[in-house]
């Protein structure tokens, strides 16, 4: 057979391809950013002395992580804020520590903001209020951001500054919480988060927005991620442009596909964008419902997630729905029902995200309705405790599942939710193999998978969810050059050693762009 000539070869390496067809090898060779030849070391004279050769020295080579639900741009803030993330503060005392401290180098009237606090794993078990927030920055508006992101706490300066009052009603899908006696807002505010970004905090500056960027990239690359769907529910077409610089002038690697906001369909296909529109770089995907449930009342409402839902895959686009709770999965299974119902033709591989509480009745329905779920394994490990605690105990066993939607066949693709859980995908693994949290606690433990599943949640499986299977997921002749070299071998070393594996090399198209 005719050897094609290689600019890149990794040899003696213990590859997991995650292709049936040839699951393991000890060499690839990549030209011009694309996989030509997979095989074993006694191949390697035909590439010898022509190419750039990387003797792996045993070690793991795995396609590149895809992380297939991210928020890009609120982790690039988050990275940019006071980390108040529970390894980092412990307690009200020490948030307060890092506020105060940045009041000291922040001029006056600017904002401060925190993010990843997480109120079940500080000291008091409560969240802080605009109280403990006003004792250390009386002159400065601050943001603390809750790490799910979908609440946060103002300080009184910082509620002044958004119109929030003792009269403000409760905004749809949003909820202000108030003190006991005076009904005075308490600081602490639930599903605003948007509105606060967009209309009442400054956007991020030309130079913040390059910073965080950075930052994101390095921490992606980092943790082995060559691919991210941004999972934003906001996107619109002036997020795309922003990507799409970032993109061409080099500083952010790892290939992006963009879900956007049913706002925002209009303006795409007016410019005549469509779903899987840009390159292999920077891809079109999904249009993007949020479903959640404040007060018992669906937001949107059925009819209108059913009319969002219809519309957006007549415009020949997947969607992907935002469900957490028992009752928003079921009535995403309505929406995608009512859709196939009114407009069969198509394979749109719609998208459940999180469906976080998945009975088997509705798991039947959503396999019925060719659903796909994205899931957050790594939820199991950095909130287990938590879910033990607040979730009641006849619903544990439908939470954050994965056994069931790999056996059943409903695809489910990992990712982090990041910046609600760090991006580090061997976290996932190692949760979805164990089923431990933190602590050690192990919920639902007829649910592990195999590490091989698992790491096919977050490749192949990742590129399925936005139609790219046929480009990357897997270490395939023909593939995108997209690789990770591991100190370990997931497989191999004892489960409770998965978390601690590192990330040696990251390749993306061939050059390796991340190495430790
Ligand atoms: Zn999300």
């Amino acid at each position: 057979m005719d050897t094609p000539a290689a600019d890149l070869v990794l040899y003696n390496a213990n590859i997991l391809t995650m292709s049936p067809r040839r699951p393991t090898a000890e060499l690839v060779a990549a030209r011009d950013g694309e996989i030509v030849w997979v095989g074993t070391n006694d191949d390697f004279g035909l590439f010898k002395g022509r190419s750039r050769l990387i003797n792996c020295e045993g070690k793991t080579l795995i396609p590149g992580f895809n992380d297939a639900h991210i928020h890009i741009m609120a982790y690039a803030s988050n990275l940019l804020s006071l980390d108040c993330s529970p390894d980092s503060a412990a307690s009200i005392p020490e948030i307060q520590d890092k506020i105060g401290q940045a009041v000291q180098r922040t001029p006056r009237g600017m904002w401060i903001k925190g993010a990843g606090y997480n109120e079940f794993y500080l000291a008091e078990h409560r969240h802080p209020n605009r109280r403990d927030l006003d004792q250390v920055a009386p002159y400065h508006p601050v943001k603390l951001t809750h790490r799910s992101l979908h609440a946060c706490v103002l300080n009184s300066f910082g509620l002044s500054l958004a119109g929030i009052t003792v009269e403000t009603p409760d905004p749809p899908g949003g909820l202000i919480d108030r003190e006991l006696g005076t009904g005075e807002p308490s600081g602490l505010l639930f599903g605003m988060n948007s509105y606060l970004n967009e209309k009442v905090i400054p956007p991020l500056s030309e130079k913040e927005l390059r910073q965080g960027i950075k930052l994101v990239n390095r921490s992606l690359l980092s943790s082995g991620i060559t691919s991210v769907q941004d999972a934003t529910v906001r996107n619109s077409f002036e997020q795309w442009e922003t990507f799409r610089k970032f993109k061409e002038s080099g500083e952010f690697a790892p290939r992006i596909s963009m879900v956007l906001g049913l706002h925002a369909l209009d303006d795409f296909k007016g410019r005549g964008i469509n779903y899987g529109y840009g390159d292999n770089g920077l891809r079109l995907g999904a249009v993007k419902f949020t479903l959640d449930e404040t007060r018992g009342s669906l937001n949107p409402s059925q009819e209108e997630l059913n009319d969002g839902v219809l519309r957006a895959h007549q415009a020949g686009f997947q969607v992907a729905i935002h469900a957490v709770e028992e009752s928003t999965v079921e009535a995403a299974a309505i929406a995608l029902e009512n859709c196939l119902r009114r407009s069969p033709k198509g394979d749109r591989r719609h998208r459940l995200e999180h469906c976080s509480v998945c009975p088997p009745t509705l798991l039947r329905r959503l396999k019925a309705v060719k659903a796909l779920v994205v899931t957050q394994p790594a939820f199991i490990y950095y909130s287990g405790e938590r879910y033990l605690s607040d979730v009641p105990e006849a619903r544990l066993p439908w939470l954050y599942r994965t056994r069931s939607f790999v056996k059943s066949g409903l695809k489910p693709a990992a990712s982090s939710d990041c910046p609600v859980v760090p991006c580090n995908p061997l976290v996932g693994v190692y949760a979805a193999v164990t089923r431990k949290a933190e602590g050690g606690q192990i919920l639902s433990p007829e649910q592990v998978i195999s590490p091989e599943e698992a790491l096919r949640m977050y490749t192949l499986a990742g590129a399925y969810a936005s139609f790219e299977e046929q480009l990357k997921g897997s270490i395939e002749a023909g593939k995108l050059a997209d690789m990770v070299l591991l100190s370990a071998d997931p497989s191999g070393v004892a489960p409770e050693r998965i978390k601690d594996i590192q990330v040696e090399k990251t390749i993306v198209g061939g050059e390796v762009v991340w190495e430790r």
